[in-house]
């Protein structure tokens, strides 16, 4: 399989009036074609300052990154624009590129009606709901066309019962589409969940702990993040996970 982000011992460590903070130290990982990898590491572990680098907002102290491809950045919130329809909110990206072309034009259509959003588009945000706020601003990443996903705890923004049935929807979209995601949160029932492959972050200066591959061996058909939830490979693997994560105690 194509590599489409490579990680190559990345050193990170910021430089403040207070000092100098090693965030990241030595963090070596990679992302293959079509796989949603995770990123599982406690709050403040360096997860948004890896997503950050990828997107070379910021620059590493050490090491490197090599993409592949382009890149569609998903945040923790989704940033739809009050003002805007959802439909101009899709179609932002696409303005800022200067490629709102007719094929473009075509995808937005086919992503809106095949994911049950095609008769909201003339609607404001504020008359969605945050489940499918979320999915417009999948739909809005997904308009360029990108190669791979950074999804920046896309969910944690959401109650409990929105955020399953949104794994649910998230899940199927990046499948359908063939799409490559690199998800980082700091939650180990949605990593199982949602993941081909999770590698399981220390806490500060972070660097990568393990890693493992998430195979549900009883699942027929098509695979939902939410019968995940319910198989026995599920808790074994909680219980794995919960012992590696540095459980939340950095102070
Ligand atoms: P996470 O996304 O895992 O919660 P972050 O990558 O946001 O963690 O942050 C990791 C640590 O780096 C935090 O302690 C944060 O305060 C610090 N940090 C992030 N960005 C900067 C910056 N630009 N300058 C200084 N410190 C930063
Ligand atoms: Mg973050």
């Amino acid at each position: 399989m194509e590599k489409i982000v490579e990680v190559n011992d990345l050193t990170k460590t910021f430089y403040t009036k207070d000092g100098e903070m090693r965030v990241l130290d030595h963090i070596n990982f990679y992302v293959e074609q079509g796989e949603i990898f995770s990123l599982l590491g406690p709050s403040g572990s360096g997860k948004s300052t890896i997503l950050n680098i990828l997107t070379k907002l910021i620059e590493p102290t050490e090491g490197n990154v090599v993409i592949n491809g382009t890149i569609g950045y998903m945040f923790q919130r989704d940033h739809l624009l009050d003002w805007r329809t959802i439909m101009d909110n899709i179609t932002i990206g696409l303005e800022i590129l200067k490629r709102k072309d007719q094929a473009s034009l075509d995808r937005i259509e086919r992503l809106l009606k095949t994911y049950g959003l095609w008769d909201f588009k003339d609607m404001y945000p504020k008359e969605l709901s945050g489940g499918m706020r979320q999915r417009v601003a999948l739909i809005r990443t997904l308009s360029v066309d990108p190669d791979i996903l950074l999804l920046d705890e896309p969910f944690s923004a959401l109650d409990y019962q929105t955020r399953l049935m949104v794994n649910d929807d998230i899940y199927k979209i990046i499948k359908n589409e063939h799409k490559t995601a690199l998800l980082v949160t700091h939650d180990i029932s949605e990593a199982i969940a949602m993941s081909d492959r999770i590698a399981v972050l220390s806490k500060r200066p972070a660097t990568i702990k393990c890693e493992h591959e998430i195979h549900f061996e009883n699942i027929q058909g098509e695979k939902t993040p939410f019968e995940c939830r319910k198989m026995p490979e599920f808790q074994q693997y909680f219980d794995i996970l919960w012992k590696e994560i540095d459980n939340y105690d950095i102070g």
